[in-house]
């Protein structure tokens, strides 16, 4: 079976085409991403076997980058496949299931009506993956289509740790909880760090950093995220590229009283002008961050703030889990940046970890981080969120044929 495997972002299409004979094969054929779409020099990337294929192409909207993808994925010379027809299931990340999806489950119209009703829940999320939903069911119609949604990882977590302290009445309202995303993400590399660990996840205590742009930790038991620290929305928890994570809410109501805001406005800057790039004023990216460090006292203030406050939800985490086993680090800067891997981790000693500092020059490779004798493992995991949406709609199409 051929599944292509869509994840539609607000800018980007990544996509992975495998050829699965079992729900675990992970036989990649051709993969790629469609980066900056709707903004001028759109990339276009293609890999298959040996050939690697970059062009930039002007791409306006999802429907075109998808045509795209289908179009050099059937190309007569470099393409993998002679047809369209041979690609026979496509599983999409979705990033809101609300509290309807606890698992993934087969795209129809009723499903694809809970979709569009969760956007409001994700105005910047669902819209583009339910866009992908759309141009594949037209571009390659018939075709069974799963959703796995990012929420639904998070489907276990216990009714205190989702509950807000707020009136009740919101909750029965308009279902105001805690969802928590990156849910693939997070179940990937907890299932990999098991393997890492030559443990079985189900007897293990975690800690999983998805670290990118986008931040979010989970505390993980026996295989079940049991708390996380994106919550209603994508901006809670930790500090992110352009978003705030945790703050005193009583801040927005006085900024928005003192600058005269209206809550689009105050939205704009909780989303996209706070976090590393509010805090810096030069960039949302860690790299320019850790460049700048050591002429701006800024720079250097973003970086501590951003190993403090992952310092304390490990804490919390190690709290809650009554224990920790091992800790993963995985995106962009969990990858990468060995020099906030290591500030996080300064000061935890008494946690019975110990970073070795040539282990922790390791980049976007799996590799333990912590010294061969540290009791508490610290692990860095590449993510692979397609990798995890595929053998899903495997299952979900073999089942119902
Ligand atoms: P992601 O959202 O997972 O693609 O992560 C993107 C972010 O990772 C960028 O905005 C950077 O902040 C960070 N990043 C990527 N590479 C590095 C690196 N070599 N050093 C520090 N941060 C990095």
């Amino acid at each position: 079976m051929n599944v292509l495997v869509v994840n539609c972002g607000s800018s980007t299409v990544k996509y992975q085409l495998f050829h699965m004979e079992e729900e675990n094969g992970d036989n990649v054929i051709a993969k790629g991403v469609v980066e900056r779409i709707g903004i001028s020099g759109t990339n276009l990337e293609y890999q298959a076997g040996d050939r690697n294929i970059v062009r930039e192409k002007e791409i306006p909207d999802h429907r075109v980058a998808l045509e795209w993808i289908v179009d050099i994925l059937t190309d007569p010379d470099i393409g993998v496949l002679e047809d369209v027809s041979q690609i026979d299931a496509i599983g999409h990340r979705v990033v809101h299931g609300g509290e309807r999806f606890t698992d993934s489950v087969m795209l129809n119209k009723e499903v694809l009506d809970v979709v569009r009703e969760c956007a409001e829940l994700a105005p910047l999320h669902n819209p583009p993956n339910i866009l992908g939903i759309e141009a594949c069911r037209d571009l390659v119609p018939g075709v069974p289509q799963v959703a796995v949604f990012d929420t639904a990882y998070h489907g276990t977590l216990p009714e205190y740790a989702y509950i807000y302290p707020i009136p009740y009445e919101y909750y029965q309202k308009y279902r105001i909880r805690r969802y928590g995303f990156h849910g693939t993400s997070h179940k990937y590399v907890a299932g990999r760090a098991a393997t890492m660990m030559g443990k079985t996840l189900g007897d293990l205590k975690l800690v999983t950093c998805h670290m990118g742009s986008g931040v979010s930790f989970a505390a993980i038991k026996n295989g079940n995220s049991i708390d996380t620290s994106m919550g209603f929305t994508p901006l809670e928890g930790l500090m992110m590229g352009t978003r705030c994570g945790d703050i005193d809410p009583a801040i927005i109501l006085y900024i928005m009283e003192k600058e005269g805001l209206r809550t689009h406005d105050m939205d704009r800057i909780l989303n996209k002008k706070s976090g590393v790039l509010g805090v810096s004023g030069i960039s949302s990216d860690t790299r320019d961050i850790e460049d700048a460090a050591p002429s701006k006292h800024r720079a250097r203030l973003t970086l501590e703030l951003i190993a403090y406050r992952a310092k304390k939800y490990i804490g919390a985490y190690h709290a809650v889990l009554g224990g920790l086993d091992g800790v993963v680090l995985t995106a962009g800067i969990g990858e990468n940046s060995s020099y906030i891997r290591k500030s996080i981790f300064d000061g935890l000693e008494h946690f019975g970890v110990t970073i070795d500092d040539e282990k922790n020059t390791v980049r976007r490779r799996e590799g333990f981080i912590s010294t061969d004798d540290s009791r508490l493992k610290v692990m860095v995991i590449p993510t692979n969120e397609e990798l995890m949406i595929a053998p899903d709609t495997y299952r979900l199409v073999t089942q119902r044929e």
